[in-house]
């Protein structure tokens, strides 16, 4: 049993009763958490115990994949469970300075050193290994983005097709191996036509180079996210049926699948 749980869906803003970037999976195994953007802790109480989530896992360190890190801070904080267990922290590279850094803005003078390991057991993963949280395996694949950004591939714990998170990426991003075969895509497709930006250093994709990437993956499903509402939701599925096939979802608060 694999189920992916969409916390949110929206671009670099919260939409309206939509959040930013957050997924929860969940397996026989392990409860975890891909990104924790604004507006996301609210949907993830709706599907699972914050206290005894076994892991949270962040793709990159821009505010609407990681801003409600800091309100799972209080609700742990003020919430302890009994033994006391920290929550899991997995960060990309250089999380740790990041996290530190976020600390110093948020906690009170003196405190900023126990702000987040009081509630978080932090470290940081290789994106060149493989990350296992219970009987999930996780690997990694740089993206093109505005910083350092990672897809997150999850294979089935069951054997069945992987689902892979494009988190943020641009077009000239080199995920074709990564991706293939996977049977899930959630990929940001945060564009309806391509930024003025050159084409190796732009980090979105539209609705097309979403859909293109899962056709190329053979993906079974593809979950659009990352997705503005003041350009039109219906807009970004119309671009994308164009060039995909298969079931596609658009991101929202509560869309669940079993995958
Ligand atoms: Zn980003």
């Amino acid at each position: 049993m694999a189920t992916l749980t969409v916390l949110g869906g929206s671009a670099a803003g919260a939409g309206t009763g939509r959040g930013c970037s957050g997924y929860l999976i969940s397996t026989d195994e392990a409860t975890f958490v891909l990104d924790l953007g604004p507006g996301t802790l609210t949907e993830l109480r709706r599907h699972a115990d914050f206290r005894t989530l076994d892991a949270v896992i962040l793709s990159h360190l821009h505010v609407d994949h990681v801003l409600d890190l800091v309100a799972l801070r209080f609700a742990l904080a003020y919430n302890p469970v009994r033994p006391p267990g920290l929550v899991p922290l997995r960060l990309p590279p250089r999380g740790e300075a990041f996290l530190d850094r976020v600390a110093d803005a948020f906690a009170e003078p003196g405190k900023a050193g126990a702000f987040f390991p009081d509630v978080f057991d932090i470290d940081e993963y290789d994106p060149a290994s493989v990350l296992t949280i219970g009987d999930a395996r996780l690997t990694f694949a740089p993206t093109v983005h505005y910083v350092p950004c990672w897809a997150i591939r999850i294979a089935h714990p069951g054997g069945g097709r992987a689902l892979v998170y494009t988190a943020d990426t641009g077009p000239a991003a080199d995920l074709a191996g990564f991706v293939a075969g996977c049977g899930v895509m959630v990929a940001e497709s945060t564009l309806l036509e391509p930024s003025e930006e050159p084409f190796s250093s732009r980090g979105h994709l539209t609705a097309e180079e979403a859909a293109g990437l899962a056709r190329t993956a053979g993906a079974e499903t593809l979950v659009l996210t990352h997705t503005w509402e003041e350009r039109g939701v219906d807009r970004y599925r119309e671009q994308a049926e164009e060039h995909f096939g298969g079931q596609l979802l658009l991101a929202e608060p509560g869309l669940t699948l079993e995958w």
